[in-house]
């Protein structure tokens, strides 16, 4: 599944040599003044113009001040909030690390205001395109903010992400709600510094019953952070901390705040779980990468006839087999402890997909079509772009696989958290796959992650998560 943030950058190329900025014609202030009894306003729509600051904005009582080379002003324009160390042309005078500064382009113009970090390679982490104050209040209602899009777009939802970084203009904090219990991760310098504010706002928000810090991600230590695990605010019992209750969907699951997967659950694919459920009334069904059976349990409470999940997790596999039971559903559902690679290939046999699949069972034998619905929700395979074919392999083998256990008229919904491989790559992969296994393809279902996990397009580290339905059309 998904990193538990964006993926860490990767150094951009270096730039060629620029001259050092000068006021020029366009650095004075462009706005004009207008005579209030001027007739008419124009009637073409200007789109407005940033703020021109004038040169005594860098004297000593105004913000520290970064300005960017030439060229790299256009990303953090659109709204992407990362100045990366080699898109610095200079700094007007020494910022403590965390504290807030200014940037602007080459030519003077105000781009934004945000958290400074010399030990990053991410050097400012912008959080607004003006000059406002970046302190509690503002924090505040940008939290709150992110809240309220939760409420609008994931209403039934009691536990979701309330913050995710990037996605809600918080570059570097992540807040999950658990029912009444938040965790927080900070992997910025400038957020973990303000710990306590973030801690006094979101209990005015949310009146949580605690508030769990899980900083333990590596992404930490490029900003020069330490790890720090704990009870920040409330109270928590350690059973509850490895075995805290939580509603998705309104079915049981439960969340290991201290040895859990990112900051303990899957969140991201909550609505998913609802919308490939409906496809799954009477169908024998294929949960592969199961974690605790978020699709498993969600298609046996729709009326699956079976239900197989399959995980290399014991601990998930376990936790899956209880919760099967706690919520109703254990006359349907079988949980495995295996390597879905392993598994699938014991069922379809040594073949095709090329030389890694050499390691396949000897003698492995093809069996029937088993199921109607095949859930397939792996990992990343790839955390960067250079092992992207590797990736793509191996994305093709599982659907290959599962495609021949599928039954005519089956339906095989996918996902791939990779930010690296899009939707068309993705496509294609699975193309390929039911070219050599011989399946036409009809695609039923786009899907995408969870409105709590948000995507601005201009911020590409963003989106990370697609998925598809396809009904495997007979001959
Ligand atoms: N479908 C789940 C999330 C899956 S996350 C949900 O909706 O909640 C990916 C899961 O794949 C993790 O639980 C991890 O343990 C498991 N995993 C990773 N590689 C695996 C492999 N080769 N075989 C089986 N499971 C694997």
């Amino acid at each position: 599944m998904s990193p538990s943030t964006v993926p860490e950058p990767s150094p951009t190329p270096d730039q060629p040599p620029v001259v050092e900025p000068r006021p020029t014609d366009e650095s004075r202030p462009v706005r004009e003044t207008r005579a209030i009894r001027e007739p008419r306003p124009p009637r073409e729509y200007t789109p407005p113009k940033p703020d021109v600051i004038r040169a005594d904005d860098d004297s000593e009582d105004a913000l520290p001040t970064i300005y960017l080379k030439p060229g790299e002003a256009d990303r953090i324009l659109v709204g992407h909030p990362w100045v990366y160390e080699s898109s610095v042309l200079r700094l007007t005078r020494q910022a403590a690390d965390g504290e807030v500064v200014q940037v602007k382009d080459h030519r003077r113009r105000l781009l934004g205001v945000g958290f400074y970090n010399s030990k990053s390679k991410i050097r400012v982490r912008v959080l607004s395109p003006n000059r406002v104050e970046i302190d509690e209040a503002f924090l505040e209602q940008r939290i709150a903010a992110a809240l309220a899009h939760r409420r609008r777009f994931l209403p039934e939802a009691t536990s979701f992400r309330v913050v995710n970084a990037e996605g809600d203009r918080l570059s570097g904090l992540i807040v999950d709600k658990y029912e009444d219990v938040l965790v927080v991760q900070m992997s910025s310098l400038g957020m973990d510094c303000r710990k306590q504010e973030i801690v006094r706002i979101l209990e005015r928000l949310l009146a949580p019953r605690a508030i769990v810090e899980r900083n333990d991600m590596g992404a930490r230590k490029f900003e020069g952070l330490e790890d720090a695990n704990g009870v920040l605010s409330g109270a928590l019992t350690d059973a509850e901390q490895a075995a805290l209750p939580v509603r998705l969907n309104g079915l049981k699951f439960e969340v290991n705040l201290v040895s859990g997967h990112k900051t303990g659950l899957y969140l991201d694919q909550q609505p998913n779980h609802a919308f490939v459920a409906r496809l799954a009334k009477g169908a024998r069904v294929l949960d592969a990468f199961s974690f605790m059976g978020g699709f498993a349990l969600t298609a046996a409470r729709a009326g699956a006839k079976s239900v197989v999940g399959i995980d290399q997790s014991e601990e998930a596999i376990t936790t899956a087999r209880r919760l099967a039971e706690e919520n109703g559903f254990a006359a349907v559902c079988t949980f495995e402890t295996a390597n879905v690679f392993d598994w699938l290939r014991a069922r379809t046999g040594i073949a095709e997909t090329g030389p890694e699949t050499a390691s396949a069972a000897p003698g492995a034998v093809a069996t029937d079509p088993a199921f109607d619905l095949i859930i397939l929700d792996p990992p990343s395979f790839t955390r960067n772009r250079a092992s992207v074919p590797d990736a793509l392999r191996g994305y093709k083998e599982i659907h290959l696989r599962a495609l021949k256990l599928l039954a005519p008229g089956g339906i095989l919904a996918t996902f791939c958290c990779s930010h690296h491989v899009d939707a068309q790559t993705f496509e294609a992969a699975i193309l390929e796959a039911a070219r050599d296994a011989h399946r036409l393809l009809r695609r039923v279902a786009v899907y995408t992650q969870s409105p709590d996990h948000p995507v601005f397009p201009s911020v590409p580290e963003t989106e990370y998560l697609k998925g598809f339905a396809f009904e495997v059309v007979g001959a």
